[in-house]
């Protein structure tokens, strides 16, 4: 059983304590939706603290506009909590999460729910406008496994990276190629559907590839090495986890 867990702000302390100590009749995870400040240098210190005090198993959900793990201090502070669980064996859960997923179940999550949209990887938050007041143009986000997270379509370049042997690309023939389209307004539903099956193989594939290596860690930073050095050859950002687990 998992709580229902409102959303703490990063430094609302005590409100926090009152969630990790609340009385339930039956053994529950606590689930604690939190700002994704919570994992930086500042407060994830106070964050495993009271993880420790509190002595509970832990299901997490983090918020922020974009990417909550978006600083190598944030990986840092996840990483943090994923040794509480490991040193104490209270375990710990992560209910929307990206591809760092992966990496987080290899060090000791219990669970980690990998979302195919932004919204079931993180709760949201309220996205600013561009201040020039330019609407972008909209193109599917699509998994690309060898950079190992999303790309908007457009974006990709290069048959390094939009090749794909999965499922729904080897029927489709043009691998993410066909994804390469932009709308003026949203993007209709046959193109988004397309990419979340893509998605959906792709992404499995990788987990799959990481469970059934001799090493899935081993396995784990040989594909974030190769990510990393395809996108620096292509000139695409990679998500801050990826040069930041093993430090
Ligand atoms: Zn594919």
């Amino acid at each position: 059983m998992r709580t229902a867990g409102p959303r703490l702000r990063v430094g609302q302390v005590d409100e926090l304590k009152a969630e990790l100590h609340r009385d339930y009749p039956v053994p529950v995870s606590v689930t604690l939706v939190l700002d994704g400040g919570w994992l930086g240098s500042k407060h994830s210190g106070v964050l495993a603290e009271q993880l420790r005090a509190a002595g509970r198993d832990v299901s997490l959900v983090f918020g922020a506009p974009f990417d909550p793990v978006d600083s190598s201090y944030k990986v840092q502070g996840l990483r943090r909590l994923l040794r509480w669980s490991n040193r104490t064996g209270r375990k710990l859960e992560l209910l929307r999460t990206g591809p760092i997923g992966i990496p987080a179940v290899a060090a000791g999550a219990k669970v980690a729910a990998i979302g195919l949209s932004s919204s079931t990887r993180h709760l949201g938050g309220p996205v600013a406008r561009r201040a020039d007041g330019v609407v972008p143009r909209r193109s599917p986000q699509v998994f690309v496994p060898r950079l190992l997270h999303w790309q908007r379509g457009v974006d990709l370049k290069g048959s390094e990276i939009t090749d794909c042997s999965c499922a729904a690309c080897a029927r489709a023939g043009t691998g993410l190629q066909r994804f390469g389209v932009a709308f003026d307004s949203s993007v209709p539903s046959r193109v988004r559907n397309a990419a979340r099956e893509h998605d959906l193989h792709a992404l499995a594939g990788v987990v799959r590839g990481v469970g059934a290596a001799a090493d899935p860690r081993e396995e784990l930073t040989r594909l974030r090495q190769d990510a990393r050095e395809l996108a620096e050859a292509v000139g695409v950002p990679v998500p801050k986890w990826l040069g930041n687990w093993d430090q």
